[in-house]
């Protein structure tokens, strides 16, 4: 079983992102990035998968500029096998970003694509719903479990109102949440081996791809401040004050 897995390179979680004081977009200079942290359970799934001897190869794949490299390098110090990088300095969106792994897809022939159900920065939900559509491949959303049978796979979902189960044939495309695994830290010798592996790079370009952006930003804005709480006496006071200020209990 090959093994595709898209990460994203995002400003790093727990960086405070602004946006910049013309409203253009968010301020990333001297921004530390990381991997997305849904595409980081998504790579230790196939590195298990892989560890269990279910999966053959595990292929990280990254579209963004050269320094995307880097969350290919990290992918690769977790386990993966080799990394591909989709070089362009365009601010891709979901479309371009799923028809470029389409077009990865159409070469390499996974069974399985791991993707993260989201991406931190973007928040968009919509690469692997949209790769699923242009494959064809069966999918399976905000997994929690996976299963693998022959040919098949058994996937937990996590939903609205508690998990849903499903069975779906391969190829597939599978996006992780939260509870997935706990990704490993890379250990120095595995940082240090991962240096040797292989990145092959591409354009969307040579893919075929017309990555032009559909949609415009007009004003990027930062979120309202939140205003200062107040401390309450008593438990009857917090009960009068939720009754009758905030009416949010009779
Ligand atoms: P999104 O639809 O933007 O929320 O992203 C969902 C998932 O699609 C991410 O967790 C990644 O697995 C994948 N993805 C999105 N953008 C990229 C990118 N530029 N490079 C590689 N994978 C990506």
């Amino acid at each position: 079983m090959k093994i595709l897995v898209a990460v994203k390179r995002v400003a790093d979680y727990n960086v405070k992102v602004r946006p910049r004081s013309d409203h253009t977009g968010p301020d990333l200079a001297n921004v530390k990035m990381a991997i997305n942290p849904f595409c980081e359970i998504a790579v230790e799934e196939a590195v298990r998968l892989r560890e269990k001897g279910i999966a053959t190869e595990v292929v990280a794949v990254s579209l963004g500029p050269q320094a995307a490299q880097e969350q290919i390098r990290t992918a690769l110090a977790l386990g993966a096998d080799r990394g591909i990088l989709v070089q362009t300095d365009v601010a891709l969106e979901p479309l371009a970003i799923a028809k470029c792994l389409k077009a990865i897809c159409d070469k390499e022939k996974p069974d399985l694509v791991l993707l993260g159900k989201q991406a931190i920065d973007g928040d968009n939900n919509q690469t692997g719903q949209m790769l699923g559509a242009l494959t064809g491949y069966a999918q399976a959303t905000f997994a929690s479990r996976i299963t693998v049978g022959t040919g098949s796979l058994e996937v937990i979902r996590e939903v609205d109102a508690g998990l849903q189960t499903i069975a779906i044939k391969l190829p597939a495309i599978v996006t992780a949440d939260l509870r997935l695994n706990e990704p490993r830290y890379a250990s120095l010798p595995n940082i240090m081996k991962a240096k040797k592996k292989t990145i092959d790079t591409t354009t969307p370009d040579e893919l075929g791809i017309d990555v032009t952006p559909r949609t415009r930003l007009l004003k990027a804005t930062p979120p309202p401040d939140r205003k200062a709480g107040i401390k309450v006496e008593d438990v009857a006071q917090l009960v009068d004050k939720l009754k009758n200020e905030a009416k949010v209990i009779a």
